[in-house]
């Protein structure tokens, strides 16, 4: 999708107390060139990013995902983000965004130019694509190896899991490789069996009536989208939780989805081919909740 709108942002220390960092926002043509060749973003993927959902121009979630910004900073020793400074520049974005219908911000923290001075952010705005016939008809998915245990998270730090990286190349190749395997989405699991996540998605499953999700404790990012459809549910009277949920749950689950930021909920119709019963009528709902405002 073509970009609609990009923001440079001089990033400001976090514990910057100005209110107004109007001052500080670049507006630069999205389609110009725009980085330095010394960017360790594309040199390494050394950097970190979220991606808003945004409907009928309204941001979606802002501060679940300012803060998950903040959590990938200090998981990669990256300057903490002044957050009143980001929370302005979302604002910002958020005017270019479509007035009507669906789109995307994307927030970028890079640890900057090779010996350069100091972090490079950007902030971009474009359409979102249109996701109506996953929502509405699902998706197939496999479930494929991360190559790690499900204590590795702990003692592995540097493999940064639980930040949201620029290094998505492994994401994109498992989403091919599911593909190549007739599904449509991959279902990550640890090398000693416990499910995870989808390379751009949380997974969510309902079992005997409660919905379950795995813990984020480490391995996989903590959805903002799994989280307010969590609060939502627990609204609605029903029961959810976090859980460590082996391979086995997934042969167990009467409904699955995975959801994110943009897709919104995606019911899964298969896993490693064999079928999953799908609830369309509280499908439509998770969507329709998923779209209206939410802060
Ligand atoms: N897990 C991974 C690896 C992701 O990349 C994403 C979103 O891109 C998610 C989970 C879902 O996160 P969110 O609901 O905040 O979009």
């Amino acid at each position: 999708m073509a970009l609609l709108f990009a923001l440079v942002i001089d990033p400001a220390a976090s514990d910057d107390p100005r209110s107004d960092f109007a001052d500080t926002f670049r507006v630069i043509d999205p389609s110009a060139p725009a980085l330095s060749v010394g960017e360790l973003s594309t040199q390494r993927g050394d950097g970190i990013f979220e991606s808003i959902g945004v409907v009928d121009g309204h941001a979606q979630e802002t501060e679940a995902h300012l803060e998950r910004l903040a959590h990938s900073a200090r998981i990669c020793d990256l300057t903490a983000p002044n957050l009143t400074q980001w929370r302005a520049a979302v604002q910002v974005a958020a005017q270019h965004a479509p007035r009507h219908g669906e789109g995307v911000i994307k927030l970028i923290l890079s640890r900057g130019v090779e010996h350069g001075p100091a972090p490079t952010a950007w902030v971009t705005v474009a359409a979102a694509p249109d996701n109506t016939a996953v929502r509405e008809h699902g998706i197939r998915v496999v479930t494929l190896d991360r190559g790690y245990g499900i204590d590795t998270p702990a003692k592995a730090p540097w493999l940064l899991l639980g930040a949201k990286t620029l290094s998505y190349a492994v994401n994109m190749a498992a989403i091919r490789e599911a593909k190549r395997r007739g599904a449509d989405d991959a279902v990550f699991v640890t090398s000693d069996g416990f499910v995870l996540e989808a390379p751009t998605a949380s997974l969510i499953l309902r079992i005997d009536g409660r919905f379950v999700t795995p813990a984020p404790n480490g391995g996989i990012l903590h959805g903002t989208t799994q989280l307010s459809l969590f609060a939502h549910l627990e609204e609605e009277g029903h029961d959810t939780g976090y859980a460590t949920l082996p391979l086995s749950a997934l042969a167990e689950t009467d409904a699955a989805w995975l959801v994110s930021s943009v897709r919104l909920a995606a019911p899964i119709t298969a896993i490693d081919g064999v079928e999953v019963p799908v609830d369309a009528e509280l499908t439509a709902s998770f969507n329709r909740y998923l779209l209206s405002p939410r802060d």
